[in-house]
């Protein structure tokens, strides 16, 4: 059913406990971790606890959770002293713009200056 766990997913494996992760802020909703490959000073992973395998999917079924990531995006930019700086929030959405793990979450990169266009 839309939005259960899915047994092979890297994700849900962390919403569950059963894979350790460093959590940073956690909602009933949504999980917020820090990337385990860091692309920056700040590299944390905002992701809903629902299962879906991208942010344009979970939106169009969960608008709600949709903003909820959203805001706890904005609340670990604040956290990690971000928000009076700079900071990229990035979906990547779909393999060829570079999204490995297909639940939907939202990276949260600050602590160093940014290129526009993105690679
Ligand atoms: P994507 O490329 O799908 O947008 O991003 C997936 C992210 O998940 C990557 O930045 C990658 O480093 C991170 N990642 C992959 N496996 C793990 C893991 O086991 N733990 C954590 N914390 N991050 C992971």
């Amino acid at each position: 059913m839309a939005g259960e766990p899915q047994a092979d997913c890297l994700f849900c494996k962390i919403v569950a406990g059963n894979i350790p992760a460093t959590v940073v802020r956690e909602t009933d909703t949504t999980v917020a971790f820090r990337d385990i490959n860091p692309q920056a000073p700040t590299h944390v992973l905002v992701i809903p606890k629902v299962h879906y395998p991208d942010a344009a999917s979970l939106a169009a079924a969960e608008p709600g959770i949709a903003a909820d990531v959203l805001t706890e995006a904005g609340r670990v930019a604040v956290d990690e002293g971000l928000a009076d700086h700079a900071y990229r929030l990035v979906f990547n959405t779909g393999a060829r713009a570079g999204q490995v793990v297909f639940h939907a979450h939202a990276h949260v990169l600050g602590g160093r200056g940014f290129e526009w266009p993105p690679g």
